[in-house]
């Protein structure tokens, strides 16, 4: 299968399949400008589970590559420090590519090395989890600050995303679960025979098959892809995607990251801002189904115990997304329909009340 992205800069093919990685000697062979070397970023995990089938299977053999930390570890200063002095010792050039093989962390450290490197080179993203299907496309791509996750970064978007399922198999549950959120999160957000079709089809998140992970993996981008495409820099349309974020951000902080997967948290977040939507814009849904449904799949549907409701909504006024004192909210008119409210301190605390008592 294959999704093409357009954006105000570039235009960019996404290949997805099992197997496709075989694809991509062919891609870097054709490419326009030729490539003088090529780096990958990957991780200890990716790299342990997947290196020798991707020399094999994808027909690169000159390359070299830099493995980081797994996880969010891989997001630091001094990682990004590390990957800069490798290209620099190995001679990287402005007509060299990178690699990023692996999941969302890698892939916003190696695009963020990409942007940065002698003011921007060209990579590639090879994307091995199911939450980097929304974190491959699009050209967001950020290192942490111990003061805020993604505050340094860029826009850079890949010259192509290749997207091979066969990758995911090694994937643990609760990653699966985790990426899976922002898959239902597309589909609410724009396309509601897409979030039926998924509740329909989807019983459990251990037995997903080829042709599901295919159909969902590839709907989802091409969603991602329509609002990268309307509004790269994110100055308007864009912000819908962060659906339950908002709260999920601030639950993922308080929590401790590591400790809810960031797409078990906004799971929480859609939760929530589902209530919210049918309260303040009389939003039609069956929130009880949705609940059951994610409860099913694994997801827990409360705040965790233990998290202040002062300090969540203190993380949610942080969020990059809001702007003054007032919490700029994406809410639902009707799936398919996000709309951008703006939510006071209050309400949003009255709301919180009634959400832990709801589920709790
Ligand atoms: P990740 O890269 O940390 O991967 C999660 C874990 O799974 C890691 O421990 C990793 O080593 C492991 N892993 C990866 N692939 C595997 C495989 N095939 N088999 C077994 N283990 C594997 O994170 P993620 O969940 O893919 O993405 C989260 C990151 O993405 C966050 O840093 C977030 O900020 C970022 N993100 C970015 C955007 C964007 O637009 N740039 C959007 C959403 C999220
Ligand atoms: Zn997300």
């Amino acid at each position: 299968q294959q999704v093409k992205i357009v954006t105000g800069t570039n235009s960019y093919p996404v290949y997805i399949g099992s197997g496709a990685i075989h694809l991509l000697n062919d891609f870097i062979q054709n490419a326009a400008d030729g490539f003088t070397s090529i780096m990958m970023i990957t991780d200890e995990t990716v790299a342990e589970h997947h290196l020798v089938s991707f020399r094999e299977t994808s027909g690169l053999d000159e390359f070299i590559v830099k493995t980081v930390p797994s996880g969010e570890k891989a997001k630091t200063f001094e990682v990004y420090y590390d990957c800069l002095s490798y290209a620099l010792e190995n001679k990287l050039d402005r007509k060299s590519l990178i690699i990023s093989f692996g999941g969302g962390a890698v892939g916003d450290l190696a695009g963020f090395v990409a942007a940065t490197y002698m003011r921007g080179i060209r990579f590639i993203q090879a994307p091995t989890t199911i939450l980097a299907h929304d974190s491959a496309v699009g050209g967001k791509v950020a290192v942490n600050h111990p003061l805020g996750k993604n505050m340094i970064g860029a826009f850079h978007q890949p010259e192509a995303v290749i997207y091979d399922l066969d990758f995911l198999k090694t994937l643990p549950a609760h990653e699966v679960r985790s990426g899976f959120a922002e898959v239902i999160k597309h589909s609410l957000i724009r396309d509601e025979n897409f979030y039926r079709w998924l509740k329909e089809e989807i019983h459990s998140l251990d037995a997903i098959t080829d042709y599901q992970m295919l159909e969902f993996l590839t709907k989802g981008i091409s969603i991602k892809g329509t609002f990268v495409a309307e509004d790269e820099k994110e100055k308007g349309i864009r912000a819908f995607l962060n659906f339950g974020h908002t709260l999920g951000h601030a639950i993922e902080a308080e929590a401790g990251y590591g400790k809810v997967t960031h797409g078990e948290a906004v799971a929480i977040g859609m939760l929530f801002a589902i209530g919210l939507s049918m309260d303040l814009l009389g939003l039609e849904f069956n929130i009880v189904e949705l609940k059951l449904w994610l409860k099913k799949l694994g997801y827990k549907t409360s705040i965790p115990k233990g998290l202040e409701r002062e300090r969540l909504i203190q993380r949610m006024k942080q969020d990059k997304k809001s702007v003054g004192g007032t919490i700029h909210y994406v809410l639902l008119e009707k799936v398919g329909k996000p709309a951008l409210i703006e939510i006071d301190e209050k309400t949003l605390m009255t709301y919180l009340e009634i959400f832990e008592k709801e589920v709790g």
